[in-house]
């Protein structure tokens, strides 16, 4: 049998592209951040990472740009070897002591991060215990590791305490968890997660690519409950409110150095562009100088998660900038999207393996660069369209009827 055949048969994408619904992959021409260029229209950015919107920040545009100039745009080599650069090594050393710890290794990019270290720490008689909504870096980090994984309900620590409470007295156990959900926007029960897992000597490993620059004065999950002696380990992305591509894990350095050595995809890939590390190393300046942006970010959250709700939509367990709007059904969130997107907004529909089957959504968020007037407009545009789909107003309570 050709190992090509389900390639050549596989029509899902290709009927999508042809009846004009295809909402992946759609090449954007230009962008300033909160508003982005496409087929020579400009519609506004409600679906990014960019929380602190730094990549428009000058003292971080200025500080990728002499990266280049002074180290060009590659370091041709793996850390391990010739791709180490005294900046990366300044860059550890700040992010060590932003997040409070001993010590801070950087990856290349962030799914880098969460398949090397956590494959690095977890052994043939491990056991590593994730979260079912954790991101799918964690979920392949998992497969690569050489212990057993389990995984819980989404939010459900009494069913992890009950997992962690048939552990061998001879087996490790690592917990993994978002600190805040990349598709929910909720925040992970960190006072109680501490707790479970300190009763059954179990490591603590969050993953803050959402919380940094969000939670916690920037600082992340952690700082935000005052827990951060508690959290063995931070891992972070450069790809969201750092304004830059790149991820790194942060923690006791023994632990740190035991990833450093042991981690594959640190190993054996080439070390993070001078551009990215100056980029990274001036947004975490800024995020420690201007705390203005975390307050504008939070300004803009709250506005459009009580104007969404006003209008009437399910914006679920949200308590961040990701704001989603709960639609259930597929099409009819594919639907929503196209309507919105031809109105000049920007969101990401979001169907299953990403989200439970049958629980389709919008994820929409917000950065702090966004204007009253944007966010009003946006507003505005969800307001006629969702009445006109019947998924808010008088149409929408007929339909519950
Ligand atoms: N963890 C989480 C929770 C994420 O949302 C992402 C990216 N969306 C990653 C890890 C991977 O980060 P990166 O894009 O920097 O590779």
């Amino acid at each position: 049998m050709d190992i090509f055949r389900k390639c050549y048969e596989w029509e899902e994408a290709k009927s999508a592209i042809r009846r004009g619904v295809y909402p992946y992959f759609r090449a954007l021409e230009g962008t300033e951040g909160t508003e982005v260029w496409f087929e020579g229209r400009k519609i506004l950015m409600i679906g990014s990472n960019n929380y602190l919107g730094l990549t428009t920040h000058p003292k971080v545009k200025a500080a990728a740009a002499l990266g280049l100039e002074k180290y060009g745009p590659s370091c041709t080599g793996s850390r391990f070897l010739n791709g180490t650069l005294s900046i990366h090594h300044e860059l550890e050393e700040k992010l060590a002591a932003f997040m409070g710890k001993e010590k801070a290794l950087v990856f290349s990019t962030g799914m880098q991060t969460n398949l090397g270290a956590i494959s690095a720490l977890v052994g043939r008689n491990d056991l590593v215990i994730v979260d079912k909504d954790d991101h799918a870096s964690i979920v392949d980090a998992c497969r690569l590791s050489l212990g057993e994984t389990k995984r819980f309900v989404h939010g459900d620590l009494d069913q992890l305490d009950r997992i962690l409470g048939k552990l061998e007295s001879d087996q490790g156990a690592l917990v993994v968890v978002d600190g805040v959900f990349s598709m929910g926007g909720d925040i992970v029960d960190l006072p109680k997660l501490v707790k479970v897992c300190k009763k059954h000597g179990a490591r603590l490993y969050v993953d803050d690519a959402h919380s940094l620059g969000v939670l916690g004065k920037g600082r992340g999950t952690a700082a935000h409950f005052g827990l951060q002696k508690d959290v063995d380990i931070t891992m972070g992305t450069f790809s969201k409110s750092f304004a830059s591509l790149g991820g790194f894990v942060a923690g006791d350095a023994d632990v740190i150095d035991w990833i450093k050595h042991f981690a594959r995809s640190f190993i054996f890939s080439a070390s993070l562009p001078a551009p990215n590390t100056m980029a990274a190393m001036a947004a975490l300046e800024v995020m420690e100088t201007e705390p203005e942006h975390v307050e504008r970010l939070w300004d803009n959250a709250h506005y459009m998660l009580k104007g969404l709700k006003d209008l009437g939509f399910n914006t679920g367990a949200t308590e961040t900038p990701i704001i989603p709007i709960i639609i259930g059904d597929d099409e009819l969130c594919f639907n929503l999207w196209k309507e919105l997107f031809d109105a000049g907004l920007y969101t990401n529909p979001v169907v299953a393996p990403a989200v439970p089957q049958g629980m389709a959504l919008l994820r929409t968020s917000y950065m702090a660069t966004h204007t009253r007037e944007q966010l009003t407009r946006a507003l505005e545009i969800f307001e006629s369209v969702g009445s006109r789909l019947g998924i808010i107003g008088a149409r929408a309570e007929a339909l519950a009827l």
